[in-house]
């Protein structure tokens, strides 16, 4: 395992085929499940940790996110990862010109409306990480659903010769979503947060009886949060995989998405939902096995 800080050393010291794991740090079990698949298919796996301001509108959360670079390169080495790039912002950001991706139309809805600014400070972290390292995979969560469908727009739309890969959203053993942010819930928030997940496992087993009207799956977790008052719902939409576009019924493969705080800290999750077979895929829970416990994790 080497921790380097610019992105010629990773150059140097990439050997065969390169998988890439983008982070912001703090890493968990999702995190690990990503660099677990990079290693299965890629000979050199790199783990960037980059903060991204870009990404942050809000100052106080950018100030607030979780950081603990060492036990992040403990945890990644043993998932699997050969390389932490851990780069500053200058590294990341040289003095002069600015220069950003924007990807129409993809980030628009959703946490496009949300976070204005946010998919452009993804889009140019990304782009940035795929020029500097040439990864021949990169590999994200389906957590990000949105984010996932505007890198994979993104790395086509500059014919990027990289593989973007989508892996599961892996849960806590009750249903809520790994994230980086559950480390600022308190006691109380973090029992209430389990209504997010159970809202979306709901409006699934809608679906899996022949639902496909997006307003009827969305009704349901409009209706299954409002009555709790820590719970503050930002958005809850029906959107296509690939496009992220909101839409009114599913026929394709769609993801229902939500973004909520939940004692003031906002998380978002979303279920797959497959027109075509009608089929959901809600993620995989963690065990008390897992890498970060000790074991192999469940992916
Ligand atoms: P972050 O550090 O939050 O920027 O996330 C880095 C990567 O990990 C992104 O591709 C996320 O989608 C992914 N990720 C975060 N949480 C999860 C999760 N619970 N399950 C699977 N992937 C995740």
């Amino acid at each position: 395992m080497r921790v380097l800080t610019t992105f010629a050393a990773v150059r140097e010291a990439r050997e065969g085929s390169v998988g890439l794991v983008p982070t912001m740090g703090y890493l968990h079990e999702g995190h690990l499940s990503l660099i677990e698949k990079a290693s299965a298919r890629c000979d050199t796996v790199v783990v960037s940790v980059f903060v991204n301001p870009l990404q942050f509108g809000d100052a106080s959360d950018l100030d607030a996110y979780p950081a603990d670079l060492p036990r992040d390169i403990e945890l990644a080495t043993q998932a699997g990862a050969d390389i932490i790039f851990a780069p500053d912002i200058r590294e990341m950001y040289p003095a002069g010109p600015a220069v950003g991706v924007t990807v129409s139309d993809v980030g628009d809805a959703m946490e496009g409306t949300f976070r204005p600014g946010h998919f452009d400070g993804v889009a140019t972290v990304v782009a940035k990480l795929f020029a500097g390292i040439g990864p021949d995979a990169a590999f994200f969560g389906r957590k990000d659903a949105q984010q996932l469908a505007l890198v994979t727009t993104m790395a086509h739309g500059l014919g990027m010769p990289v593989d973007v890969v989508g892996c599961p959203i892996v849960r806590e053993e009750d249903g809520l979503a790994l994230s980086s942010r559950n480390t600022r819930l308190t006691d109380g928030a973090r029992s209430e947060a389990v209504r997010l997940s159970a809202a979306l496992f709901a409006a699934s087993d809608l679906f899996l009886a022949g639902e496909r009207h997006a307003r009827t799956l969305r009704t349901l977790v409009e209706e299954s949060l409002a009555v709790t008052p820590s719970i503050d719902l930002e958005y809850a939409e029906v959107a296509d995989v690939d496009s992220a576009c909101v839409i009114d019924e599913v026929v394709d493969v769609a993801f229902l998405a939500l973004a909520a705080t939940v004692g003031g800290v906002r998380l978002i999750d979303n279920v797959l939902l497959d027109g075509r077979d009608g089929s959901v895929d809600t993620g995989m829970r963690i065990d008390t096995q897992s890498v970060l416990y000790g074991g192999d994790t469940c992916c």
